[in-house]
């Protein structure tokens, strides 16, 4: 991290945290009194195996600030932090360590020295976060930390899992599914749906040659050209019409939709339908599977068979059917009983008997056409192939390491998501979604899609699946606990890892050995497991946990609505058939100011700490909750745009705090003052009371925190600028305006302590009195009490918020005709008729007092029009003269730097027509501004 120069807001920041942490704030604030009780927030834990990024901090900024209001509405709402441990993220990065390559390296390594190193590394950056996260000012209890490869949070995975598997919501299955050839583990459909991406391929046309009729060719289309050796059929539509035409080399069969793309000149000899076609034999491409006399069900291998799948939008209208690499084609073989030939292993590569290209990887990651282009001269060099085709389509990828990923068919444990979608879909109806469009939209779509959950992955460091099988009888033994494996096994069991548990082996009654089916679980599973997890439920908290399921409040990224959200919800429907969570904030996506992906290569953002550093956290909190990433849409980050936070809100504000510790009394806090401007501003604050509460209760951010931007606007540029004169020592009403604004700046501290905590905190401690807590975020939110406060002061129709409206809009078009007049501010006009309808309410009288000073007219008149009388008669012209004169003089002062009180010379030029006026009253000028002034 480069040095950043930190700034004074920093700075003061930074002084804050100290007074945090030394009074103990945060664990008062979750000691104290709570009327309401608690509110239950889950922490979604993040990998530990990086630096926190901006997606990291949006999800720590919200996760801050609903607890922190919360906790001001009478709640105690205790933050655990957890750490995710598992899963191919750290695996990677312990295999990139160890310089490993494939996975067979980590089995010639030692699987227990792996999960060990693994063990070691997960928390490489944990410090890191332990500063970066309190420092944004997330308040979180990282001390103790639940982690997801600690015992107890393992055990309870355990638990979770027994509880599906005796609902029978657990079964193993051979089917075909998505893996990825590096990682040589079987995917999820979630994990599948991240990864896709639009790649170059090459798709063929295949000659199929018909035994019985040589020089007759089926014409099959593929996209991957290296199924092709594990070809075992082919598929047509039943009720598809299908014709034979003359090609150069014979003849061809294909759909007649299709002969104007595939062969569009060619002459049609003859027309019959998909079941017709059923029960030919073609002659195999290769000869590696069909030779095979030993193979099962070789006598139904290379033949045409009838399926549903076939369309004829694209292709041939025949498909390729390779049983061991697509799903289509995998129901068609355990149908038909056809011969299952795998011909590739599962890390990726063509298998032995495959002579022609044993050994090759079928996708090489840096060239995955490569093999594909070896297929192709094959069938070209054996007249097989009609045509060839550039195309782009879109393909999965392991979303870790980038591999292509292959369909594949193999063994996989599975949670029925399907038997359950039913209640998920009921239960997915009490959740509130902030933005609400998630929860029909990508949720809801999602869930209604949802198939079974492969949960079943064949790699080391996780949670494992925790089934033991008999070697003899296959009969199974499924462990809810670590002292049901002890009471099966005899053996201690202190650490549920797969090193560890994989040597527990046992007697089973048939005289056989039980061990463990291998697979490790999927770390979704433990991730949706987190309730329980943490808690180490049911073997401790049991009573606690009735009181903590579900949360009320859940915030992640727009990433895991697939993913996080959606497996929390599987498992709270399938062990309480109840959602886990009430209410959740999803937040969209950071990207570097010009919308490209934030890259660290690219260097296109700045590191988030140095934009703590140079404009505070509080800016940073504030540009984000404000920004559209609180509707889960993308954000281009601007550091500009925190920097007119820090400008506008924080420094404007800063202003108004000093202005008011400048002329700070004993005054208390006080609501009762009947000027217009005080009435006016306390409306206004009960406003952004209102507003910002509905934004909360709602659970939209944006909404809460926007109006406190016009709201210190309103504050700054129209109470006090209107209101500075009123301050000063002496004046008729200095108390009540004292008492007012201290009334604003302590309300308002309140209403941005969840947003802007060490501003509020700043705030505070200025305008807090006697009696008051010694934090912000031991105060109470102004709502409740505000309301009935307003409305007793004002009455239910009070007209000051549109009335000081239409005074504001009536100096601006006056302001607009002087302009157009080409009359300057400072030369005071005689007067201003403004309409009546415009200005009603009680306070008129204070408004047209405004109006006057405002636009600089000796009077308003109240009539039915609008009119600015820009007669500048010359007396007029003399006072404006003289206010040019008085200005002059002030600047000279300004310009050398002179206090107040400090008696200064100066001389000045005025213009000819102006110097006998401004001669005869210089004395009185010289008064009002404390100089001797000469006319040159
Ligand atoms: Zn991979
Ligand atoms: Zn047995």
């Amino acid at each position: 991290m480069k040095e950043v120069s930190k700034s004074e807001t920093a700075k003061r920041e930074e002084n804050i945290l100290a007074f945090w942490k030394e009074r103990k704030i945060f664990e008062k604030s979750l000691q104290k009194d709570a009327p309401k009780g608690e509110y239950v927030f889950y922490d979604g834990p993040p990998f530990a195996t990086g630096l926190p990024h901006y997606g990291h901090l949006v999800a720590s900024v919200i996760k801050d600030v609903v607890p922190r209001y919360w906790t001001m509405r009478g709640y105690r709402v205790p933050r655990v932090w957890g750490w995710d441990c598992h899963g191919l993220p750290i695996e990677n990065i312990v295999e990139k360590e160890l310089g490993f390559k494939h996975k067979k390296e980590i089995k010639e390594y030692g699987i227990a020295k792996f999960n060990e190193f693994c063990r070691s590394r997960v928390l490489t950056y944990a410090s890191e976060w332990e500063k970066i996260i309190p420092r944004i000012g997330r308040w979180a209890d990282m001390e103790h930390a639940y982690r997801t490869m600690d015992k107890p949070f393992m055990e309870s995975v355990w638990w979770v899992f027994k509880q599906l598997y005796d609902k029978g919501l657990v079964y193993e299955d051979y089917r075909s599914m998505h893996i990825c050839p590096r990682c040589e583990t079987t995917l999820s459909q979630q994990e599948v749906s991240e990864g896709y991406k639009d790649v170059k391929d090459i798709s063929v046309t295949v000659k199929f040659e018909l035994v019985d009729e040589p020089g007759t060719y089926f014409l099959a289309w593929t996209t991957t050209p290296w199924t092709l050796p594990g070809n075992v059929a082919l598929a047509v539509g039943a009720e598809v019409t299908y014709v034979k035409v003359k090609i150069p080399e014979g003849f061809a069969w294909l759909a007649k939709d299709r002969v104007v793309t595939i062969v569009p000149e060619a002459e049609i000899l003859e027309e019959r339908k998909g079941q017709e076609l059923a029960g030919i034999k073609y002659k195999p491409l290769f000869d590696y599977y069909a030779k095979d006399e030993s193979l099962k069900n070789r006598e139904n291998g290379w033949k045409v068979y009838t399926a549903d799948f076939i369309t004829t939008e694209a292709g041939t209208g025949i498909a390729h059917e390779a049983p061991a690499f697509g799903s289509d084609d995998w129901e068609l073989a355990k149908k038909e009983s056809l011969p299952f030939v795998q011909h590739v292993n599962m890390d990726g590569t063509f298998k032995k008997e495959v002579t022609d290209f044993s050994g090759r990887d079928v996708k090489p990651i840096d060239d995955p056409q490569a093999t594909d282009v070896l297929i192709i001269k094959y069938l070209a060099h054996n007249g097989l192939l009609l045509s060839k085709e550039k195309i782009e389509h879109s393909y999965p990828h392991c979303w870790r390491c980038d591999t292509p990923l292959l369909n594949y068919a193999t063994s996989s444990w599975f949670v029925s998501v399907t038997k359950l979608k039913e209640n998920l879909l009921e239960n997915a109806k009490n959740i509130n979604w902030s933005p609400a469009h998630i929860k029909e939209g990508r949720f809801g779509d999602w869930l209604s899609g949802a198939r079974d959950w492969s949960i079943s992955r064949q790699r080391f460091w996780a949670s494992v699946i925790p089934i033991w099988r008999c070697e003899k009888c296959k009969k199974l033994k499924v462990f809810g606990s670590a002292a049901e494996l002890e009471e099966a096994s005899g053996k201690k069991v202190n650490d549920l890892h797969k090193h560890i548990v994989d040597e527990i082996s046992f007697a089973c009654a048939c005289g056989g050995v039980m061990k463990r089916v291998p697979d490790v679980l999927d770390t979704w599973f433990d991730s949706g497991s987190m309730p329980y997890g943490e808690r180490h439920y049911p073997f401790e908290n049991t009573e606690k946990f009735k009181r903590v399921f579900p949360a009320q409040f859940i915030a992640e990224g727009l990433d895991q609505t697939r993913a996080w959200f959606y497996y929390l919800h599987v498992l709270a429907g399938a062990l309480f058939n109840r959602n886990a969570f009430q209410n959740v904030i999803v937040n969209g996506i950071v990207l570097a100011e010009d919308g490209k992906k934030m890259s660290k290569k690219l260097n296109n953002y700045p590191d988030p700490m140095e934009v703590v550093d140079r404009y505070g956290a509080d800016a940073l909190r504030f540009y984000l909750l404000a920004s559209p990433v609180m509707q889960a849409e993308n954000l281009s980050f601007s550091e500009k745009g925190v920097n007119e936070v820090a400008r506008k809100n924080i420094g404007r504000l800063g202003n108004v705090l000093a202005f008011y510790q400048m002329y700070a009394d004993d005054t208390k806090r006080g609501t009762a003052s009947t000027h217009v401007l005080d009435r006016w501003i306390l409306a206004r604050l009960g406003q952004l009371v209102r507003e910002s509460t509905r934004g909360f209760e709602k659970y939209q951010l944006d909404t809460a925190t926007r109006p406190i931007v016009l709201f210190i606007d309103d504050l700054s540029v129209w109470y006090l600028r209107r209101s500075r004169e009123r301050f000063k020592e002496g004046g008729d009403d200095a108390e009540a305006a004292r008492a007012t604004l201290r009334h604003v700046l302590y309300t308002l501290s309140l209403i941005v302590a969840p947003s802007m905590p060490f501003f509020a905190e700043h705030l505070f401690q200025s305008a807090k009195e006697e009696g008051d807590p010694e934090s912000v975020h031991l105060a109470e939110w102004p709502a409740s009490a505000q309301k009935g406060f307003f409305a007793q002061l004002f009455g239910k129709k009070d007209s000051i918020l549109s009335d000081m409206a239409n005074a504001r809009a009536i100096v601006t078009q006056a302001l607009e005709a002087r302009d157009k007049a080409g009359i300057k501010v400072r030369q005071p006009l005689q007067k201003l008729t403004v309409n009546s309808k415009q200005l009603t309410g009680k306070g008129r009288e204070g408004l047209l007092q405004l109006i006057k000073d405002e636009v600089n007219v000796k009077e308003v008149e109240v009539r039915n029009s609008f009119a600015l009388d820009t007669n500048i008669t010359p007396k007029l012209r003399e006072e404006g003269a003289v206010r040019d004169a008085v200005r002059l003089v002030q600047d000279a002062r300004k310009a050398a730097r002179m206090r107040p009180g400090e008696h200064g010379e100066v001389s000045i030029t005025v213009s000819q027509e102006d110097r006998l006026v401004i001669g005869q009253r210089l004395e009185a000028i010289g008064k009002q501004t404390n100089t001797t002034i000469s006319l040159l």
